[in-house]
């Protein structure tokens, strides 16, 4: 079959590799059927991620067709449709009891291990590990452009943006970077009850895609000279937003996120930081805030499905750009200059 190789920072191939077999009796493999690239590839492919190692094949997201399933597998079956979990859980170590996959104990220790510590799924096939675990069936009317943004992306955006924050009835939030995470956490804030939802970056596309998501105001920080500012005056009393979602990952994002938080407010961090910043504790002791972080879980994928079969979620907006599975180099080179060509996600399909 054909895959996207990765040969060390700053190469990769599609190029001829063996087909994936059954290794454990809990494996399936799958078809691959539409994939697409995330911001983590690049940082792989940037040298950001020393655990990939030269040989593997990228990717975490994918729709596709059992082809194959191992003597231990119950549940999942051959010609099911089925989108391919980011994570890999065993479900029985204690963290995937507490309902925190992101760190199965089974897997290594963490549960992203798609295109990181095991073969991915910007290929043909793929071999899909705790199969019953990783794969969820993709319901009759809801397509596969929907379902492969359920895979990563907007599981992220829900559960570390939008339930790590605690968004809640009447808040108002702040979402600060409105890339295609900060656009699913978004996506997903009104449903939680927010009652207003600002999007704040400086690209006046993705501000105008913000609105289409579902952001009620846009804050160009191109156009305002205090953002923070602009952001308490947008608030209800002046003191600031209840949650401030940070879905950049530089220091610069971090300081707004929390600057522009109330007392009793959350930073809820998505940002991949390559850095460190600063926590000015002196000023912030007294304030009673809540800051998270995290890897996805990717458990509220069954909740997101409905939203999607009920048209309260419309995840295929996310799709600005398509090629075939064979053009994937292609689609690379859109998505590396994503802001040149107004692209948010590239959807692969064989
Ligand atoms: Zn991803
Ligand atoms: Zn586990």
């Amino acid at each position: 079959m054909k895959a996207v190789v990765y040969h060390g920072p700053g190469q990769k191939a599609w190029e001829e590799v063996p087909d994936p077999t059954i290794i454990d009796p809990t494996d399936a493999i799958v078809k691959v059927e539409t994939t697409t690239i995330c911001g983590t590839d690049l940082h792989i492919l940037k040298g950001d991620v020393p655990a990939v190692t030269d040989g593997r094949i990228l990717g975490h997201e994918g729709v596709g067709v059992v082809t194959e399933v191992g003597t231990g597998v119950t549940d999942i079956e051959v010609g099911d449709r089925v989108i391919i979990s980011c994570v890999t859980k065993c479900g029985t170590c204690s963290y995937c009891l507490a309902n925190m996959p992101s760190h199965c104990k089974t897997v290594g220790g963490i549960g992203w291990i798609f295109g990181h510590l095991i073969d991915g799924t910007q290929a043909e096939y793929v071999r899909v590990p705790f199969a019953d675990n990783g794969l969820i069936r993709l319901p009759e009317g809801v397509s596969d452009e929907q379902g492969v943004m359920l895979s990563d992306i907007l599981p992220t955006g829900y559960e570390i943006g939008v339930q790590y924050g605690d968004v809640s009835e009447g808040d108002v939030v702040a979402v600060i970077g409105v890339g295609p995470v900060g656009l699913a956490a978004i996506m997903t804030a009104g449903n939680a009850g927010a009652s207003k939802v600002i999007a704040v970056d400086g690209n006046a596309f993705r501000l105008t895609q913000a609105l289409d998501f579902g952001a009620t105001d846009t804050i160009n920080i191109k156009e305002v000279d205090d953002v923070v500012a602009a952001l308490k005056a947008m608030s209800d009393d002046g003191l600031g937003v209840d949650v401030a979602i940070e879905a950049v990952g530089v220091p610069a994002t971090w300081d707004t996120a929390l600057a522009a938080i109330r007392p009793g407010g959350n930073v809820a961090n998505v940002g991949v930081h390559g850095s460190a910043v600063e926590f000015p504790i002196q000023e912030q002791w007294i304030n009673n805030i809540t800051i998270t972080t995290g890897l996805v879980n990717a458990v509220t994928t069954e909740e997101l499905l409905a939203d999607i079969e009920s048209g309260a979620i419309a995840p295929e907006k996310f799709t600005t750009h398509r090629f075939a599975l064979d053009n994937i180099m292609e689609a690379y080179d859109v998505y590396e200059n994503a802001v040149d060509h107004d692209a948010l996600k590239v959807v692969l399909t064989a």
